[in-house]
Parts: structure tokens; sequence; C-alpha cells
């Protein structure tokens, strides 16, 4: 049997999200952006929670923590070993490499240092599952604040190296904002033009642009196409080093 997910808005523009495993009946939760909207969903959906996979330790990734935790004292708290002394109730640390467990569902841990130092992803690799936190978004990925550019763009690297039917799924629903950017980078990607469109209709409804996929992500993220001869002439920068080119376009992201 398969993984179910349950993805649902918390905060501004945080999103929750459950990984549920029919076989065993175990749930985890990705991240408790905040307590009540992950507390509702599980009551909803009538699942146990078993396990709680943070990405990296940010307040709008953990708070909601230690609420959940009265309501499930028995749930796990796993977290990234590289910053789990600032994740609240932690059970147990992970590192590259490790495979975090939810009932019969395996994750592979992928460290990914960039936005935080310690930042993981989970890759559930037989259910084709990501979950990238603020590593990767939809068109986008996130500020890189605790390491060097060229660090960051080999953790997303190693994303874009997993199969393309693999499902993205992020910490937040920032894709119209980062596609616009994506245009100035990619003016003539028709790929991106033609999905600008869905992503506005859905968000006209109210529904979330995510998951995505990977194989999308490589046509329509500028961040993952920084050795694509179309965005080196755009900026200027043809045959010039991928992390380099990366670096420009996060640092034209941080000032558009
Ligand atoms: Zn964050
Ligand atoms: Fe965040």
């Amino acid at each position: 049997m398969t993984a179910e997910v349950h993805q649902f808005p918390c905060l501004s523009d945080n999103f929750g999200v459950l990984v549920h495993d029919p076989a065993t009946g175990a749930t985890a939760a990705i991240d408790v952006p905040e307590a009540a909207p992950v507390l509702k969903a599980l009551a909803e959906k009538g699942w146990t929670l078993t396990d709680i996979l943070v990405t990296h330790r940010h307040a709008d990734h953990v708070q909601g923590i230690p609420e959940v935790k009265r309501h499930f004292p028995k749930a796990r708290v796993i977290a990234p070993a590289g910053e789990a002394d600032r994740v609240p109730m932690v059970d147990a640390t992970v590192k590259e490499g490790d495979v975090a467990s939810v009932g019969s569902l395996r994750a592979k841990v992928i460290e990914t240092p960039g936005h935080t130092i310690g930042h993981i992803v989970y890759w559930f690799e037989a259910d084709k599952l990501l979950f990238a936190g603020d590593t990767l978004f939809s068109i986008g990925c996130g500020r890189v604040n605790e390491a060097p550019m060229g660090v960051m763009w080999n953790s997303l690297l190693k994303l874009a190296a997993l199969p393309e039917d693999t499902a993205l799924y992020c910490g937040h629903e920032y894709t119209l904002a980062n596609a616009k950017f994506a245009l100035t980078i990619e003016p003539g990607n028709a790929t991106l033009i033609a999905h600008i469109k869905e992503i506005e209709a859905l968000r006209a409804r109210g529904d979330a642009t995510l998951p995505t996929t990977l194989g999308l992500e490589l046509a329509i993220n500028p961040f993952l196409r920084a050795e694509d001869p179309a965005v080196q002439a755009q900026l200027g920068m043809v045959g010039a080093a991928p992390a380099d080119v990366f670096a420009e376009i996060r640092e034209r992201k941080n000032r558009f």
C-alpha cells in the first residue's frame, strides 16, 4: 500500500502536511507550523500522529510541536542532527543517509545546508515523495541564510538528481510571486508561461499550487537552471560556473 498525503494551509503562507501509512496506521506530520490546523486535520482524517519529521529549526516550522505533543505524547520528534538543540522536544536526530520510518514507510534523509546550516529534507523513494521544507519551493528556493551560495547550489543539485516523477511538497505557498520573478530570468520560457496560467487559476480559487513535480521544476525553476544556456545568456554569464550563476539569480531575487 502506498502513502496517503494530506496537505493544508497553516499560518499566512505555510503548509502543514500529514503522511499516512494505511498498512500500519502510522501518521507523520512534516513540520508543525501551528498546532490547531494539524490537530484539526488529524481529527478530520481520524489518524493518530506517530511521528513529527522536522526539516529545520525556524519557528514557522516547529512552534506547534509542544501543543501537538500534548495531544499525542507518543509522537516521536525526529530532527536534523545539525540543529536539533534548537528544536523543541526532540526524541531522535537524523543526518545524511539515515532513514526515518513512518510505520512501514521509509524516508531517506538528505542534508541540504543553505537556508539553515542543518536543514534536511525527507525523500520517500518508494512513494515518490519529497518534502523539501524551505530548501526548494515551486519556481523558487529558500533564502540562503547560513552557508555560502555554492553550498546551497550543491544542496539543490542533490534534489535535482532525484527522479523527475517525484512529487515535491514545500514549506510555503510562494509560487505566484516566484513565477513573477522567474519571468525576469526567462521571459521566453514557454513551459513557465503556460504554467503561470495554471497557478493563477489555482490561486484565484484559493487552492494550493503544490505539490509540483521535480520534472516540471527542472523546466521552470530558475534556481535549478543555472546551467541552462538561455538563463546564462539572459544574465550575461555565458560559460560561468553554475554556482556563480545560481548566486546571481538568488541575489536578484533578494532585491526583487
Ligand atoms: Zn525557514
Ligand atoms: Fe519557513
